[in-house]
């Protein structure tokens, strides 16, 4: 849907967002507020075509009250820049919301959400997505890839490739300038997946056919708190992967406003 004014959409988008980060901010629907020093909405480009979703704020973003401000964070910036897409331009956020923690020792140490906590939180992923209504969602791990595509989600199946997920366009005439390849918009991974993925540099873009104009579509890659935990070769291969998935987003994204 688009409308004749462009600008007063914005602003409604922005206002409904601001108001959703406002009531987000004392949500105290899980046990996770009890232990988190600040809630971690979601931040970036609120009228952009791409939103990447993660799985839930660690150490820093808990301090810091923002989405991915951690190694694993710049790492994710540093990929993106990789691909062509700069951070600024997308909106970044978490299936949680609260940081999940566990004590080791007198240590808190980050852990995967549980379903419970997963279930609580999905309304505010879900406002969010209702209210950006974005073309292209990126999942982060298979956390986000079961919240954000399917339940079950395999990493090492199904990494890379595009499915249709719910959700209306944005209004096209909120799109950034030259969209493509020149975005200028104003529970992670086993271990043993690693030696599987197909670490093929820059895949051509599966395209399968488009079901309506209004369609969200959705791919997932890897997370980048597990690509960060690999060295060497690993490493390497991991970081040239995601940055091939982040092209295809490209990619699909051209593909959609062409
Ligand atoms: S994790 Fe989500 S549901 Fe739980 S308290 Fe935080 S914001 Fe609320």
């Amino acid at each position: 849907m688009s409308s004749a004014n462009p600008q007063a959409d914005a602003q409604q988008i922005l206002e409904r967002m601001t108001r959703l980060r406002d009531e987000g901010i004392a949500c105290q629907a899980c046990e996770l507020y009890k232990t988190r020093s600040n809630m971690v909405f979601g931040e970036g480009n609120v009228l952009s075509p791409i939103v990447v979703v993660g799985e839930a704020p660690g150490e820093d973003e808990d301090r810091e009250a923002r989405p991915f401000v951690g190694r694993s964070g710049k790492l994710l910036s540093q990929l993106l820049g990789a691909a062509g897409i700069r951070r600024e331009d997308v909106w970044l956020t978490n299936v949680i919301k609260s940081r999940p923690l566990k004590m080791e020792g007198n240590r808190k140490t980050n852990r995967p959400p549980t379903a419970v906590e997963i279930r609580a939180c999905n309304r505010w992923i879900s406002t969010e997505l209702d209210i950006i209504r974005p073309r292209i969602i990126i999942a982060l791990g298979a956390t986000a890839a079961n919240q954000v595509i399917h339940r079950d989600f395999k990493m090492t199946m199904e990494r890379g490739q595009w499915f249709l997920a719910a959700g209306p366009a944005i209004p096209t005439t909120m799109l950034p300038a030259g969209t493509g390849s020149d975005l200028k918009a104003g529970s992670v991974a086993s271990e043993n997946q690693l030696s599987m993925f197909d670490a093929t540099p820059a895949p051509a873009a599966p395209t399968p056919p488009v079901a309506n104009e209004s369609a969200a579509w959705a791919i997932a890659t890897f997370h980048p708190a597990y690509t960060i935990r690999q060295e060497g070769a690993a490493l390497e291969r991991m970081q040239q992967v995601t940055v091939n998935d982040f092209k295809l987003a490209l990619v699909k994204l051209a593909e959609l406003y062409k």
